[in-house]
């Protein structure tokens, strides 16, 4: 007969997925849904009394369910034609001869109880003029019983109302008409509502769909209810006389609004929904008859937005549409989620059982067939009261806290602070991380979360910092080109130093060296690149004035005295070395303190690897104080472990202590409980006692002996460490002066930085020996004597000069250098 339409089931879980993200992301008064099961749209008959029944066309099923019609071929045209003659209508159930109790029982009554579960829900009267939809709807408003269902929902829900003391819950109701596709608002004759200014409009929002300007009134009681029904009624029935308007041929909604929120759970959720109960305009085909003027007009209206409802619900019930035709016109466009959806959906069709009508019967009965087989998911509207949940979560967050701290006192964590760290707590985790890197500080402690965040984080800072200091280091020693400027690189190609590659034109192969590209390596393990480049210069400029080195002489004396940690000899070595090192530094560089140096390998024409060639610099010129930095280590490894053997003894005595006490306890409660014998005022005890307590005190002696030695033994630890880092400090730095002119300095220039050569090393950065020559280099010493006494504030501006020098010399150098290659 017709197809069946499941095309519910996709619009719905996207409706849900929709709503979930809603829930977790804004957390805004947005509605969700809960799904329930899926349903059909129900639909039923009911068939308006009367006594000219046509018992022979109109037949009904012993389920009460089915409805057959059997039309007489020549009651329509004429003897010989194909037409069906015969048609069974299966729906939910055929309402004949049924009282507006039972209506109301079949038809409305889950509808009502689930809305106030939070279900939207519609109910529908369709059918043709004079068929009973308005009965049905609104019933007798003169007579009681015949009331329909309008007035029995609201009296349901106020009802249910009362047995729900838990939940404060609100109704409102609003009644609007659509006339001609005008709307109109049936209770804006209320004293209190005022006149609308402004036509009323449809509008959508996130919440749903709403009619802006279509007055909704809170009622508090059945009465109040009623009150508002008849007050739609009467005005419904003037404005059809006034306007000489057809009351069959608008439709109405009368709209139940519920919000229920829970008296006893401090829950942020609430729901909302809304009961629409429609009374359709008549259905009859008047475009048939010849109409004319206002008549057609109407007639055109119904039957468009007739058929819009049809197309809009059949639509709904088709999985392929993921359009569905709302805004056709203004009765889909108002009920747009109240129509199937997530909603509890129902259609009464109201026929007349008398022979003339049959056509319109047949219409009106395939209509509710069609209905009947679209599917919708009804789902709870849950929404969400935010100011609500943020005192939910306010009060959680407390109650977490303080949670933490019984967890923290129990684990005997006192005084951890889970507040957001403020400038001072991040600097002092910012110095906790310098001094790991540094090797200074053998580990950080974990303290909760936050901080183990803000570890991570200071990590990134303190990296980021060393790599722009490395760069900035590097931009003050060479001219530097970004590899992507390639109007830099190709000015200097065209000056024909370099070829493409990067090498200088005209070099022998192998003795190329990087046309002054950042010599950066990312590699991992190069903690502290920029930390030993600003050393080497700070050594550099201090050497040159004669100011003590990284390792002063104040230290070396406090080592010397102090500790035994080193033979006097090799104490005398350290000093002797490091003495050496400032004295030469003024006349000689420090390359020439290794004879080996005279013997290195021609120069690969990339540098190695530097984890490679500090194990040759170790072997190196870096020899002497890389045996002082492992004999110091070894040193202090020692220390270490005779601190820990001396906290393992330490340990022993408290336990053994904790034991005679335990003992000697006992042998006390012994005595007493064996009655205590006293002599002259004087406790007499048995030998055992005796005994246990001079043990006592032998332990408690030895343990403050050895706890003493523990305490010397720490002193010693902290201060063997320091000079081992003094010591990898320093070797890190002689490395990368080492590396540099091992690999970087041309040999021209360290045929003139040795002894005896027109350069002394240390006065200022490499680059700057390369691009100056001897009068620019007494102007620069003096730039140097007169710009920095101004403080540090001048460091950018003589940066800045420097470089700008740099780069007018560059050129310059370079095609000198290329030119005493050639030679
Ligand atoms: P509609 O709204 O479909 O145009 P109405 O509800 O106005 O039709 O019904 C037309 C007339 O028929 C009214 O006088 C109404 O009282 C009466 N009527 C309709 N249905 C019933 C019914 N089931 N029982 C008694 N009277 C009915
Ligand atoms: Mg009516």
């Amino acid at each position: 007969m017709a197809t069946v339409y499941t095309g519910w089931q996709q619009r719905c879980r996207y409706s849900v997925a929709a709503n979930a993200a809603v829930r977790l992301g804004e957390g805004s008064c947005l509605p969700s849904a809960k799904m329930g099961s899926r349903k059909k749209v129900h639909a039923f008959v009911r068939v308006r009394p009367t006594d000219d029944f046509a018992h022979e066309m109109i037949k009904y099923g012993d389920d009460n369910k089915t409805i057959d019609i059997h039309l007489k071929k020549d009651t329509r045209r004429g003897a010989v034609n194909n037409q069906q003659t015969d048609w069974s209508f299966k729906l939910d159930r055929v309402l004949h001869d049924a009282s507006q109790d039972l209506v109301y029982e079949i038809v409305a009554k889950d509808v009502v109880s689930q809305a106030l579960n939070g279900f939207n829900g519609t109910i529908m009267c369709y059918g043709q003029t004079g068929a009973g939809k308005t009965y049905t709807m609104t019933g007798a408003t003169e007579n009681y019983k015949h009331r329909g269902i309008l007035p029995r929902a609201l009296q349901q829900v106020f009802k249910m109302i009362e047995e729900r003391p838990t939940h404060a819950i609100t109704v409102r109701v609003s009644y609007l008409e659509i006339y001609n596709e005008s709307l109109f608002d049936l209770l804006s004759t209320l004293p209190y509502v005022g006149p609308s200014v402004t036509p009323m409009t449809i509008v959508e929002n996130p919440q749903g769909v709403f009619i802006k300007g279509l007055s909704v009134h809170l009622t508090s009681q059945e009465e109040d209810a009623f009150s508002l029904l008849f007050e739609g009624e009467t005005n419904r029935i003037i404005a059809s006389h006034t306007m000489n308007k057809n009351s069959s041929r608008s439709h109405c909604i009368f709209t139940i609004y519920v919000e229920a929120r829970s008296r006893t759970l401090s829950d942020e959720k609430y729901i909302t929904s809304k009961i629409n109960l429609v009374d359709l305009a008549g259905s009859e085909r008047l475009g048939k008859s010849r109409s004319e003027g206002r008549v057609l007009k109407e007639a055109t209206y119904i039957n468009k937005s007739l058929s819009f409802l049809e197309q809009a619900i059949i639509a709904l019930g088709d999985q392929k549409r993921d359009h569905i035709p709302f805004r056709q016109c203004k009765l889909t466009h108002a009920l747009k989620d109240s129509l199937g959806g997530n909603c509890n959906m129902v259609l009464v069709t109201n026929i007349y059982g008398e022979a003339a009508q049959l056509e319109e019967t047949l219409s009106s009965l395939r209509f509710a067939s069609r209905m009947k087989l679209v599917t919708t998911e009804p789902a709870i509207n849950e929404k969400y009261d935010a100011e609500r949940m943020v005192k939910n979560l306010e009060k959680e967050l407390a109650l977490l806290k303080q949670e933490l701290a019984i967890h923290d006192s129990l684990a005997n964590r006192t005084l951890v602070n889970y507040d957001p760290m403020d400038e001072i707590q991040i600097a002092e985790i910012n110095s906790q991380v310098r001094r790991y890197l540094e090797g200074t500080l053998e580990e950080i402690d974990i303290i909760n979360l936050r901080q183990i965040q803000e570890v991570f984080n200071q990590f990134r800072v303190v990296l980021s910092q060393q790599e722009q200091a490395l760069e900035s280091a590097l931009r003050r020693k060479y001219t530097l080109i970004d590899k992507n400027d390639y109007a830099a690189i190709s000015a200097v190609q065209k000056a024909g130093l370099v070829d493409v590659d990067g090498h200088l034109v005209g070099e022998p192969d192998g003795q190329g060296f990087g046309l002054g590209v950042a010599p950066f390596s990312t590699k991992p393990g190069k903690k502290s690149k920029s930390k030993k480049m600003f050393k080497e210069q700070l050594s550099s400029s201090a050497r040159k004035e004669g100011a003590s080195s990284p390792l002063s002489g104040k230290d070396l004396d406090v080592s010397a005295s102090k500790t035994q940690l080193t033979p006097s000899s090799k104490d005398g070595d350290v000093k002797d070395m490091l003495v050496r090192d400032r004295e030469t530094s003024n006349t000689e560089p420090l390359a020439s303190d290794s004879p080996k140096e005279e013997l290195r390998p021609p120069r690969p024409s990339t540098p190695p690897a530097k984890p490679v060639a500090f194990e040759d610099f170790k072997n190196e010129r870096g020899s002497e104080i890389n045996r002082i930095f492992k004999e110091n280590k070894s040193i202090l490894n020692k220390r270490r472990k005779r601190a820990s053997e001396t906290t393992q003894r330490i340990n022993a005595i408290k336990r053994e202590i904790d034991m005679t006490k335990e003992a000697l306890n006992l042998q006390k409660s012994l005595r007493e409980q064996q009655g205590e014998y006293e002599n002259k005022g004087l406790m007499i005890i048995d030998e055992e006692e005796f005994l246990l307590i001079l043990k006592l005190k032998d332990l408690k002696k030895q343990y403050r002996m050895e706890y003493q030695d523990l305490r010397d033994l720490r002193a010693e630890i902290q201060y063997c460490q320091h000079l081992v880092d003094q010591c990898r400090h320093r070797l890190l730095t002689e490395f990368d002066i080492w590396y540099n002119e091992s690999f970087f300095v041309p040999e021209d220039l360290q045929m003139a930085l040795r002894p005896g050569g027109s350069i002394r090393p240390g006065m200022m950065p490499l680059s700057k020996i390369v691009s100056l020559g001897e009068d620019d280099q007494d102007r620069f010493s003096q730039l140097q004597q007169t710009m920095l006494p101004e403080g540090p504030d001048s460091v950018s501006f003589y940066n800045a000069k420097v470089k700008m020098e740099q780069k007018h010399n560059y050129l310059k150098t370079m095609m000198g250098l290329q030119q005493a290659h050639r030679k």
